[in-house]
């Protein structure tokens, strides 16, 4: 038998089977023992050091007790003390992003995507460097600024060196006002030579979903091609980390095994980043299964309900404090909405889960990944976000001045953010603004500029911000960044 060790580079011994058995019995014996779980809400807590505000966070067993206690009161402070942590780190910013399909041609057998090999009818695409132009254009004419690339595993029609090639053409194309900043990376498990290409390309997260920590689950959905060997997969962080990338975003997707053996799966992954390499995810994705080509949902008896679901993103926020959180258009309106008070830091909108779909006139389904519930445009977003109360965000500044891995987490701890995000934040609003929002939306954004100016603590940075804003109202100057 493996033991648990959170250090070890190994996927059995750091995300150990034995281990998350005997987390899941603790946590079902201490639902409901109230001194243990106040205690561990108040661990919890932000707290006011010499050093500015600061969260201890969970380990995976306390934070498994939070998800697992039912007592309404307790579930109600988790939720309320979910949204302060999210205010203290990450403010009312929300960052703005859209997904780029690249090829969906896969050798794997994953048996929840419909593009597994054995889909013999599904449309195959693959996008030439013509097209990814033209997909690029479409999205920097929706207003985005930030993208991850998708594309299915497939050594002979997307290698490694197509994916840099596409990479090198989006940061590349310069449309208008419009340019990509930040390309992060959904590609395939891979070798640590490819994490440094990535890394030399220029890319931002890498981002990885485990799909499911269970291993035998896993290869169950995973009964043929490369993505089959549990281990390569699971220990494709560290690999990515050994190649230079410092950004890695971890997920899971929800619905395939027991919820609460992949919360304490996903959180062990965390603290063995953390213990390793001295910096945790920096994103955590939250994705369920849904219906796509051939693939019905129903069939995993695990799926989640919308409750559950929200206590999840709740859970996981009280527990990795400092770290992203992205919800995307799998879900809907309604559940992201309630999901943005939990937690969640980032989101796509006007998304197209096709290769191709951005510069098609209707959404196409013959190469979709998966139905999309959130359906609307990019300006409806925006508004709908600036409407609650947040600021949408389509800053990138952090990556781009080299505040990546512990650099961005020392900012994030430094209280420094409304002296740097919060003005990189509302100029990259009033870009939007002024280059693709529609009327309204534009009066309600300036105005809500207006108004979140005044939050700035520093004098200087906040004449600044408005110099910069007055600047890009009324010239085609761009890029400003602190
Ligand atoms: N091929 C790469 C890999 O294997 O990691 C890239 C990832 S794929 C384009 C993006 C993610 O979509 C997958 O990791 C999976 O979690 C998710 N996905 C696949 N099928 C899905 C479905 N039916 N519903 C929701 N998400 C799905």
């Amino acid at each position: 038998m493996e033991t648990y060790n959170p250090k070890s580079l190994r996927a059995e011994e750091f995300i150990n089977h034995e281990e998350i058995l005997e987390t899941i019995r603790y946590a079902e014996e201490n639902k409901h023992n109230l001194p243990l779980i106040d205690s561990i809400l108040e661990k919890a807590r932000p707290k006011q050091t010499a050093g500015g505000v600061r969260c201890a966070g969970l380990t995976h067993r306390e934070a498994s007790v939070l998800l697992a206690c039912d007592i309404p009161e307790k579930v109600e402070e988790m939720y309320r003390l979910a949204e302060e942590i999210k205010l203290a780190f990450y403010g009312n910013r929300i960052v703005m992003f859209a997904p780029l399909y690249l090829s969906n041609y896969c050798i794997n057998g994953c048996v929840y995507c419909p593009y597994h090999a054995k889909n013999k009818h599904i449309t195959r695409k693959k996008l030439t460097q013509e097209g990814v132009r033209r997909e690029v254009i479409a999205l920097q004419d929706l207003g985005h600024k930030r993208l991850a690339i998708e594309a299915g595993e497939d050594p002979v029609n997307n290698p490694i060196e197509y994916i840099l090639e596409c990479i090198n053409t989006i940061y590349s194309i310069k449309h208008k006002n419009g340019a990509i900043r930040r390309v992060n990376v959904n590609i395939a498990a891979t070798t640590v030579e490819n994490y440094r290409k990535l890394k030399e390309a220029g890319i931002g997260t890498y981002i990885l979903f485990q799909e499911t920590y269970h291993k035998q689950s896993y290869l169950e959905l995973h009964p043929t091609g490369p993505k089959h060997d549990y281990a390569y997969h699971t220990e494709a962080m560290d690999r990515a980390m050994e190649g230079g990338i410092d950004d890695v975003g971890l997920g899971v997707l929800f619905g395939l095994e027991g919820y609460q053996y992949e919360f304490a799966g996903l959180l062990m992954h965390a603290e063995h980043l953390e213990a390793v390499h001295g910096v945790g995810p920096h994103t955590i994705s939250v994705p369920r299964v849904k219906h796509a080509d051939d693939i019905d949902p129903d069939v995993f008896d695990n799926s989640l309900s919308d409750g559950l679901f929200e206590k999840i993103i709740a859970c996981i926020r009280i527990a990795v404090p400092y770290t992203g959180m992205i919800i995307s258009t799998r879900e809907s309106q309604q559940v992201r909405e309630k999901a943005l008070t939990l937690g969640i830091s980032q989101i796509s909108g006007a998304s197209r889960t096709s290769v191709g779909g951005y510069t098609e006139e209707e959404r196409p389904h013959d190469s979709e990944q998966f139905d999309v519930a959130d359906q609307r445009t990019l300006d409806e977003v925006v508004n709908w976000l600036m409407e609650l109360g947040y600021i949408p965000s389509f800053c990138t500044a952090c990556y781009r001045e080299g505040r990546t891995g512990d650099r961005f987490m020392s900012l994030c701890k430094s209280g420094q953010i409304l002296n740097c995000c919060h003005p990189n934040a509302l100029m990259t609003l009033a870009e939007y603004l002024v280059d693709y929002a529609s009327e309204g939306t534009k009066q309600n954004g300036m105005a809500l500029i207006g108004r979140e100016l005044e939050k700035i603590p520093n004098d200087r940075v906040r004449a600044l911000a408005r110099e910069h804003i007055a600047d890009i109202y009324s010239s085609n100057r761009r890029d400003f960044r602190f």
